[in-house]
């Protein structure tokens, strides 16, 4: 469903994706794990195409990344994109932040958009918040909306950089948990993050990145319990 070929990025002289091949088939739950800087980050954004790249290919369910223009919106609307900070609009209401992106570029009828939008703040267990404004809730629900929000556009995989790293430790299971459901219902992810209790759970494989490659995969099984490069060794011996 996900194919990057060869994919080569630069911030100035730093080289922070080095040649990255990545194959993600529909349904697989990939955790991309890595130090800091390894570039995480940059190869979600790429994949949304917040970032351009400088050589290489990415497709997206066979069609590659547009430029720019309203392909792209439409693509990137296949991209579901959960971050670290929530980024959901200040001004609006819970349901309004839901329905807005369905509305305008889905083109989905107030009413429907509204139907559904209630539907997936149920099923991440928010839906009693609906008419709240983000600040009113705590970070785990407002990331259990990020999520609602994201699911609402109908993406086709879904990309979440570090979902948990700016929670309270008590509130991480309730985002891990709806996105552990998501799993088992076989949506296609791409999750960055450090929690092996999730990446044990959930995931098909671990992809382990350093220095802007991709360094092993494999099962988290044998990711975890062993690793074959010496840098991943260091990394774990560091996390675990
Ligand atoms: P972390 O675990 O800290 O989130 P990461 O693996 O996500 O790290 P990236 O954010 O992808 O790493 O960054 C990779 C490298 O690229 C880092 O050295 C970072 O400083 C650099 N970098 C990221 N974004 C930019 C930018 N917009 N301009 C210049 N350098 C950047
Ligand atoms: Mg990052």
């Amino acid at each position: 469903l996900v194919v990057l070929k060869d994919v080569n990025k630069h911030f100035g002289d730093l080289h922070v994706l080095k040649d990255i091949q990545m194959e993600i088939g529909k349904g697989e739950v990939v955790v991309v794990i890595g130090p800091s800087g390894s570039g995480k980050s940059t190869l979600c954004r790429a994949i949304n195409r917040l970032e351009t790249i400088e050589s290489g290919t990415i497709t997206i369910d066979g069609n590659k990344l547009p430029e720019e223009g309203k392909e792209l919106a439409q693509l990137r609307a296949d991209v579901g994109m959960v971050f670290q900070s929530f980024n959901l609009f200040a001004h609006k209401t819970i349901l309004d932040n839901i329905t807005l992106g369905p509305i305008k570029v889905r083109k989905q009828k107030k009413d429907a958009a509204e139907k559904r939008g209630m539907e997936l703040l149920e099923r991440v267990g928010v839906a009693q918040q609906a008419q709240k404004f983000p600040a009113q809730l705590s970070g785990g629900q407002q990331q259990r909306v990020a999520i609602a929000r994201s699911l609402a556009m109908e993406p086709k995989v879904m990309l979440f950089d570090e979902p948990t790293s700016a929670l309270d430790p008590e509130m991480i299971n309730e985002v891990l948990d709806v996105m552990v459901g998501l799993a088992k219902e076989g949506m296609t992810m791409i999750v960055v993050t450090h929690e092996m209790g999730f990446a044990r759970k959930a995931a098909n494989r671990v992809v382990f990145m350093d220095g802007g490659q991709i360094v092993e995969e494999n099962t988290p099984e044998e990711f975890f319990t062993n690793p074959k490069s010496d840098r991943a060794k260091d990394f774990l011996a560091k996390i675990l």
